[in-house]
């Protein structure tokens, strides 16, 4: 669910947020009512509510300092999310140098303990005012505890990502930054785990489940991370042109969907740029094609459904494979012409990228190891 837009980046409470947010609440219903049995039930909760969405909003002011200082490097943040393990903004693409990958990420703890020594002030500003009072004590713990949490130095918390920055600084290796960030990662999801399942034998059932379902989600969390610069690696060095198929179909725009369905259960070619007088109008594919009723595909031209040629998403022959399969991604769309000589207006189609290829590259690397420095670039 969307609640609203802060510097352009549009901020989502994930359906699983209600959970968490309902428990805590509650549990600070419980604590306020337990530490001050003289207020009424109404100021219990309502002390219970109003700290539970300040800490909310702490954690979207973490998320936000991350995202500041992305946006400071012209990185696109996407999106902020609240769900049930806290906050997450997904940001466009990894950062390029390690400072940067640094600096995003101590924002975080950093801007919660900036909340922390705040949420401290106003406990000290405020002694003889009971509600104010206990509703900053929390929030101050809380803020603190969360950027010291946030510091552990494994994959994917903040103090992984500054692990992995400063070892990739030091090293130039990104990915043997990664591997590393990412076993100590998988260590302190482990070792979450384990404290976790110790609490719960001891009788502690909800704070030790509690790590124990963190620790299984870090773990997750870190594998993918490594998975992801796995990636990252095996693409380094490639460029669009060198796994483009040069083979690029077309079709004419005034053809019904029935004869272009015809043409591609007869070809299985999935993507067709739509040409008139030798002139690129459009591209047409299944995914396209799918979208109109199929007892519409006799009444209906290529044209009327295609992508028109201002909206097709187009890769220059030496634009970095990693960032061109990234851009797929991001749009949803599984192949994008590679257009070249743009410059004097003649731009021409010299061929086709699509996932498929990308994935095929992928495997074959990796079925092959890497290859010897150098050998990659040409
Ligand atoms: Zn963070």
């Amino acid at each position: 669910m969307r609640i609203g837009r802060i510097l352009g980046i549009p901020i989502f409470l994930h359906s699983t947020w209600v959970i968490i947010f309902a428990a805590i609440t509650y549990s600070l219903y419980a604590q306020f009512a337990q530490q001050n049995p003289s207020w009424t039930p109404a100021q219990q909760w309502g002390v219970g509510v109003l700290t539970s969405v300040l800490f909310f909003a702490s954690l979207l002011f973490h998320e936000l300092a991350h995202s500041v200082v992305a946006q400071h490097y012209k990185i696109r943040v996407l999106s902020i999310t609240l769900f049930i393990f806290g906050g997450v903004a997904s940001i466009e693409r990894d950062p390029s140098k390690a400072i940067q990958e640094f600096n995003i990420a101590i924002a975080g703890p950093l801007a919660s303990g900036f909340l922390g020594g705040c949420f401290f002030g106003m406990f000290l500003l405020f002694p003889s005012n009971e509600t104010v009072a206990a509703l900053a004590d929390w929030l101050w713990k809380t803020n603190l505890m969360l950027a010291v949490f946030n510091l552990l130095p494994g994959f994917p918390l903040d103090g992984g990502r500054i692990f992995r920055a400063i070892i990739w600084g030091a090293t130039k290796n990104f990915s043997k930054a990664t591997r590393v960030a990412g076993a100590s990662g998988r260590l302190i999801a482990y070792a979450m785990i384990l404290v976790g399942g110790f609490g719960v034998f001891k009788g502690f059932l909800a704070p030790g489940l509690w790590s124990v379902f963190i620790g299984f989600f870090l773990l997750n969390a870190a594998q993918e991370s490594v998975a992801q610069a796995a990636i990252r690696e095996t693409l380094s060095g490639l460029r669009a042109a060198d796994v483009m198929s040069h083979e690029v179909p077309t079709v004419g725009r005034a053809i019904s969907l029935e004869d272009y369905g015809a043409e591609v259960l007869r070809t299985g070619r999935r993507c067709h740029l739509v040409i008139t007088d030798d002139r690129l109008v459009g591209m047409m594919n299944v995914h396209k094609l799918n979208s109109v009723p199929r007892d519409e595909w006799a009444h209906n031209s290529v044209q009327a459904v295609m992508i028109p040629r201002e909206r097709i998403l187009w890769a220059t022959p030496d634009e970095p494979l990693l960032g061109l399969l990234e851009r797929l991604l991001s749009a949803d769309i599984n192949q994008m012409p590679i257009v070249s000589g743009s410059d004097e207006g003649a731009a021409q189609i010299i061929g086709m990228v699509t996932r498929d290829s990308i994935l095929r590259v992928m495997q074959t690397r990796t079925e092959l190891g890497p290859l010897p420095a150098g050998a990659t670039s040409k």
